[in-house]
């Protein structure tokens, strides 16, 4: 056990950006807390937190993302002799103290604010309004799991005949593998990990191979916290490699993955072929995310909630609107409208606060979006509008950059890789055939009496994720989510940024297994329950 130890520590030694190097004092009551009770504090785009009072300052800001050592598919298998070997005395500490640790992550997490802050502007080209959002879910995720493990995983003493007791308790099923994407790098990241340990288990956590600092810079925070070293990995690497050996090792009894339909299935077929235990998998993918308007809505929250939902974070949630279903009564000033929002929008590096659609996450996720819409315009699509570069963007493109896409290098001479934010018109929502993971909508108008077939083509595309309605007819709303076949229905407002707690987050079909992250069941998928009788 001690050599596996040493594997281990040398795995995780490498030589690493430490939050505290670019931590500055900062106010611990800044984002509210959860302490004692379930009331959480994020709420959309709430910007109270990233104004010229609280700016992410100019030395955290001129933090340079290190570039870290990826883990070695070998070294996979000591790794998980030593996580499953220090499970059992894990799930032995008793729950009030694993929650206990767990709030002191996210009192850590609150201390730490603007370094992480900056860590996410810098490495995942988040603006400040969005990284503030995911730093206080971060901050709930370990809150709110804490409160719910501790409830939940109380021993119950059920009724029985006079001369036997029986008892239930929860327990900690073993090693878990985490295995997160690089759009939410801290939340879903910290989300993913937190959930596990509190309920006992010990984690490898794999997180996106583009955001591989921030997830470090989390795991070191939960070691302070007082999670043991030997219980919680960081395992960066390929997911072709170093997740496939995590996933396929023998060892491991539960793996939760947050990413493409297709890797999921991937994930679930080899863990069907795997040796060893039955694994469960908790997969939360994509979606085609619909909002219905209909003539009885207001434009201007319909363009509002059309902005945020499909531009906002330059369209890279899981929830991002990506078919917006206009009742053709009002799609004329609706998109007139719109057309007049989205040349208001700020396009820019994640650095200036002032900028609202930042640069995807990479040039791969560029080439790939560039080539749907590519694949858009071949199948007939119309391209409605598209906002305009900034000229002093335009003036500093590097070759190759086009009216939908463009990159410039930033003041670190990194590229950033810019999508213009479009939207086309289709015919039929049977064209929207794949998920356009950017700031790229799709339009398609409706008939007042045929509601019903635009459900039945929507549920017919067999994502299940999040559906937006823009109604004043109550009924109506109450129709749609009751025929509706996704998690997540948001009526008369945007359609992302789900609150822990508030809003378990999660889908069905193609878009994931659950439970609903953020939820009051999610837990539960990572426990093993035992039952014991005696006869007294
Ligand atoms: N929970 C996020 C939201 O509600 C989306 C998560 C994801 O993109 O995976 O916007």
């Amino acid at each position: 056990l001690a050599e596996q130890r040493v594997a281990v520590d040398d795995l995780l030694a490498n030589p690493l950006w430490r939050a505290d190097d670019v931590a500055l004092a900062a106010p611990r009551d800044i984002y509210g807390t959860l302490q004692g009770q379930i009331r959480p504090n994020s709420k959309g785009m709430d910007m109270t937190y990233a104004n010229e009072r609280n700016p992410v300052t100019a030395a955290a800001l001129a933090l340079r993302v290190p570039t870290l050592a990826e883990s070695r598919p070998e070294e996979v298998d000591p790794l998980l002799r030593t996580l499953h070997a220090a499970q059992p005395r894990w799930d032995m500490v008793p729950v009030e103290r694993r929650a206990e640790i767990m709030t002191n992550a996210a009192d850590l997490l609150e201390s730490r604010r603007e370094a992480l802050l900056a860590l996410l502007l810098r490495e995942a080209h988040k603006t400040l309004g969005d990284a503030v959002a995911e730093l206080r879910e971060a901050v709930d995720f370990c809150r709110y799991y804490a409160i719910q493990a501790t409830a939940l995983m109380r021993p119950e003493t059920l009724p029985g005949p006079t001369g036997e007791t029986n008892t239930l308790r929860l327990r900690g099923r073993g090693a878990f593998v985490c295995i997160s994407p690089w759009n939410f790098p801290l939340a879903i990241f910290a989300g993913q990990v937190v959930a596990a340990l509190v309920t006992g288990n010990s984690v490898a956590a794999k997180p996106a191979e583009q955001t591989v600092a921030i997830a470090r810079a989390f795991v070191e925070l939960l070691w302070e916290a007082g999670v043991p070293r030997d219980v919680v990995a960081l395992v960066p690497g390929p997911g072709e490699t170093v997740g496939a050996a995590l996933v396929n090792h023998p060892l491991t009894t539960g793996v939760v993955f947050t990413g493409s339909t297709g890797v999921a299935r991937h994930i679930y077929r080899s863990l069907a072929a795997k040796e060893g235990p039955i694994v469960p998998l908790i997969a939360e993918t994509g979606g085609i995310n619909a909002m219905i308007v209909d003539s009885t809505a207001l434009v201007e929250q319909v363009v509002d909630a059309v902005i945020a939902s499909a531009f906002r974070s330059a369209g890279q949630r899981c929830s991002a609107l990506r078919l917006l279903c206009v009742q053709e009564e009002v799609v004329e000033e609706v998109l007139a409208m719109l057309g007049g929002a989205m040349q208001e929008l700020t396009i820019g590096p994640a650095v200036d606060y002032a900028t609202d659609v930042p640069p995807v996450i990479d040039a791969e996720a560029q080439a790939a979006l560039l080539a749907q819409i590519a694949r858009l315009e071949q199948g007939g699509a119309r391209l409605l509008m598209r906002t305009a570069w900034p000229a002093e963007m335009q003036a500093m493109a590097l070759t190759g950059s086009t009216e939908a896409g463009l990159v410039l290098q930033d003041d670190q001479r990194r590229d950033l890789h810019f999508v213009a934010p479009c939207i086309y018109a289709i015919d039929r929502i049977a064209q929207a055939r794949e998920e356009i993971f950017g700031p790229v909508l799709q339009a398609v108008t409706w008939k007042a009496d045929r509601l019903d077939a635009l459900m039945d083509d929507l549920n017919a595309l067999g994502f299940g994720l999040t559906i937006g309605v823009q109604t004043r007819i109550d009924g109506r709303a109450a129709h749609i989510a009751a025929r509706s076949r996704c998690g997540n229905v948001y009526v008369n407002r945007n359609m992302i940024g789900a609150v822990v707690g508030l809003q378990p987050f999660g889908g069905e079909g193609l878009s994931g297994t659950g439970p609903k992250a953020g939820g009051p069941h999610y837990l539960l998928s990572m426990v093993a329950e035992q039952t014991v009788t005696i006869n007294t």
